[in-house]
Parts: C-alpha cells; sequence; structure tokens
C-alpha cells in the first residue's frame, strides 16, 4: 500500500471515530436533562474530539448583559463561574456580537484577549477556537476549545465544533426549559399545600364558635317569645348555611388528602334520591320550580356511604335549582345500564358553555366570573360531587346545548350484585 493510501486510511478512521462521537454526544444530549451534567459532557466531549488541552462554555446572561463561564473542563468551576466577561474586549464577546467562529493561534498577542480570567484561574490559553451557540438564530452563548495539542485549528475542527455547539445549545435551552418548569410545579406545590393547609385550619377554627352560634340561636328561637324568637330563628338560618360552607370545605380538604373514609352499605338508590328530592322540594317550590324523580319501582341496590354520596346529589339538585331563573323544573332520571345504574339531573336553566363542561368540576371553578356573582357559592360542590362519586367507584359528567339552553349531569354508580 502506498504512503498516501495509507495516509488516507488513517484520515478516514480518524473521520469515523470523530463521527462516532460526535454520534453518542447527540444521543447523550437528548437523554439527559439535568443541566450540569449536560454542559460537562459537552465540554468533555469538545475537548476529546478536537485534541484540545481544555474547552469551556460561556452563556449570555440577559439581565447583566454579559457573558458567563457556566462551565469549563479542568478548572474550579465555582471560581469560574464569578468572573463576568465583557461583550467589549474579549474574544468571546467579539464571537457573540458578530456571530461567528473565530480561530486564534496565539491567544497572548491577541488585542481581544481578556487576560483576567486566565490570570485568576491559573491558565493561560495558547491557542484558541470559539463558535457561536445559536437557538433559532438568536446567539445564546459561546463554546470554546483550548489549546490544540498537535498544530493549529483547522476548517475540519470549526466545523465540528460548530455541529457541537448547535446541538448543544438546544440541549441546554430544553434542560433550562425543564428546570424552570419544574421549579414552577414545585412553587405549584407549595401553594396548594398552604391552600389545604388554610382550608384545613380555617374549617377547624370555625367549626367551634359556629357551635356555640348555633346552640344558643336554637335555645333562643325556642325559649324566646316574638321578634326575639323571629330573630334567633334569622341567626340560626344563617348559622347553618355557614356549617354547609365549613362542611364543603372539610370534605374538600379530605377528598384532596384522600382520607376521606367512607361507611359503605347495601342501600336502594331511590331512597337515596328520595330523600335528597325532600329535603330540597321546598327550596325549588319557593323559586316555583318543578322538581320530579323518575324510577322504577324494584329497588336498584348500590354500596354506599348514604349520607356521603347524598352530599353528591344534594350539590347537584341544589346547583340545578340555584342555575335556573325563575320558573322551571328539573327531572331526576333513574335507569340500570348493564351493571350500573344511571342517574340523570336534568334542568331548564342557564346552561353550560360547552368549552367549560370539563372545567366546572375543578375546584373553585366558575363559569361566571366571580366579580359578577350573581349565583354566589363557593366553586366547590361539583368537585366535592365528583369526588364522592368516584370514591364509589362512579363516574360523572355534565352536558348541555349551551348557554340559556340546560344542563344534564349524569351520575354512573356500579350496582350491587
Ligand atoms: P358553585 O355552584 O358554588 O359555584 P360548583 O362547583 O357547584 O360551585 O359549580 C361550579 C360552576 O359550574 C358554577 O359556578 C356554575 O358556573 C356551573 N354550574 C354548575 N351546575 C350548573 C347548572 N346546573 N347549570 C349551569 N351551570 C352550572
Amino acid at each position: 500500500m502506498s504512503p498516501s493510501a495509507d495516509l488516507s486510511v488513517e484520515s478516514l478512521q480518524r473521520s469515523v471515530a470523530q463521527l462516532e462521537r460526535l454520534v453518542h454526544l447527540s444521543v447523550t444530549l437528548n437523554s439527559t436533562l439535568d443541566p450540569d451534567r449536560l454542559l460537562a459532557f459537552i465540554i468533555q466531549t469538545a475537548a476529546e474530539v478536537l485534541d484540545c488541552e481544555a474547552a469551556s462554555i460561556l452563556l449570555y446572561d440577559e439581565m447583566r448583559g454579559e457573558l458567563f463561564f457556566t462551565s469549563a473542563t479542568g478548572t474550579d468551576q465555582r471560581k469560574l463561574a464569578e468572573i463576568p466577561v465583557p461583550l467589549e474586549g474579549s474574544i468571546a464577546g467579539t464571537i457573540f456580537r458578530e456571530n461567528r467562529p473565530l480561530v486564534i493561534n496565539d491567544v497572548a498577542s491577541d488585542p481581544r484577549h481578556y487576560a483576567q480570567v486566565g490570570e485568576q484561574i491559573r491558565f493561560q490559553p495558547r491557542s484558541l477556537l470559539g463558535v457561536p451557540m445559536c437557538i433559532r438564530e438568536k446567539v445564546t452563548g459561546v463554546l470554546e476549545a483550548l489549546n490544540k495539542r498537535n498544530g493549529c485549528f483547522d476548517d475540519n475542527d470549526i466545523q465540528t465544533l460548530s455541529v457541537i455547539a448547535s446541538q448543544a445549545a438546544v440541549a441546554i435551552h430544553n434542560a433550562r426549559l425543564v428546570q424552570a418548569l419544574q421549579r414552577a410545579y414545585d412553587e405549584l406545590s407549595r401553594l396548594d399545600k398552604l391552600k389545604s393547609d388554610f382550608l384545613a385550619i380555617a374549617s377547624h377554627e370555625l367549626r367551634t364558635p359556629l357551635g356555640v352560634i348555633l346552640g344558643y340561636a336554637t335555645f333562643l328561637q325556642e325559649e324566646a317569645q316574638g321578634e326575639i324568637s323571629e330573630h334567633a330563628s334569622a341567626v340560626l338560618a344563617s348559622a347553618l348555611r355557614m356549617r354547609g360552607i365549613v362542611e364543603a370545605m372539610t370534605n374538600l380538604n379530605l377528598l384532596q388528602m384522600m382520607t376521606l373514609k367512607l361507611n359503605l352499605q347495601a342501600v336502594a338508590i331511590q331512597q337515596i334520591l328520595q330523600s335528597v328530592c325532600d329535603e330540597l322540594s321546598p327550596t325549588a317550590r319557593a323559586k316555583g320550580q318543578q322538581l320530579s324523580l323518575h324510577a322504577p319501582p324494584t329497588p336498584i341496590m348500590v354500596r354506599a356511604d348514604v349520607e356521603k354520596i347524598s352530599q353528591a346529589f344534594t350539590n347537584l339538585l341544589n346547583n340545578a335549582i340555584r342555575f335556573t331563573p325563575g320558573e322551571g323544573e328539573t327531572t331526576l332520571t333513574v335507569s340500570v345500564v348493564h351493571n350500573e345504574v344511571w342517574v340523570e339531573i336534568k334542568d331548564s336553566g342557564i346552561g353550560i358553555p360547552k368549552s367549560e363542561l370539563e372545567n366546572i368540576f375543578k375546584e373553585f371553578y366558575q363559569v361566571e366570573d366571580h366579580m359578577v356573582r350573581r349565583y354566589g357559592g363557593l366553586g366547590v360542590g361539583l368537585s366535592i360531587a365528583k369526588g364522592l362519586v368516584e370514591l364509589h367507584g362512579g363516574r360523572i359528567w355534565a352536558e348541555s346545548e349551551g348557554p340559556g339552553k340546560g344542563s344534564t349531569f349524569t351520575v354512573v354508580l356500579p350496582v350491587q350484585a
């Protein structure tokens, strides 16, 4: 084999090895989300592939308008991270501003050389190749390879480092996005816990004074005469409403923490629905509304906590009456489909926009802007109903043809064999 053939085989082998490193880099970049590991891997690969003593990444800090070392091989990272590199009067700054690669084979004599860094970390660059790192045309930093071991940086090195830089820029960007998302998620979880703690404390602290008010108001209503008794009735009615709100807050919290315990028993769904209807009939009548229950005569047995599942149906029925202005009607229809009982609660009220049909089951969500508040409410009735139904192994959903066209809520529960 001739010497020139030998040479080309050797350079071909080198290219293949380099390509293999680049493919490996690409795979690792796509599967690593820890920014520190990612940066370390990029510079290590850059130094190895280009056969250099060191490599470093400088990222642009928009707030301060300067470049900062984010990672470098073989140096004290913390010390390096504290050294800002100005955009003017530095080689990295020039690469960043001009958005093009730069090869300098005698760094010490280059007027743009920012000597402070080398002095502080005791590393003197002799030769340097730097390329910009871009995300969608925007320069985000600079990748540098320093002190090539054999010879000078050539066009092939520029090409190779540019490929590494473009992949690295995207990977760093993604890793930072994931990090920001994780931080936002952690913050949300913290706020959610604060809200749950507040609900738990507030409902607990309200319960004791409320008990006293209820006790005295009941006593006064029974014992006093005339006007005083009427006032006591008004206090009692308001205190009972408040107790309902406190109970809703407690239930919501227990459901969220998944600590709500069910006292299950076999019961006919008709019996539960009839007593909920009996309880709410006076409210419907007071608004001139009709409330009717259509169910098969044969008892349909479900395994349920009577109090809790009644609460779910009470919330739905209360809404049906509340969100039906003036006269109107609410119909409950019970049927058995396979091994399930379907309870449809259909009202002729204000209806629900299609885009909101899923949102309304989220806690504190109300279609109406809370600044208007024509219908009042805490915004938790449906999320409690959903939680309770699901705890019974059932499901719930809402349908509506849109605003002004009424709503239908369907609750499905397993039938007990
Ligand atoms: P609240 O009734 O206290 O606001 P809910 O969780 O019970 O809270 O209901 C959430 C929202 O869903 C209500 O504010 C209302 O916008 C909408 N909604 C619930 N039930 C009905 C209904 N039957 N008709 C129209 N809108 C309803």
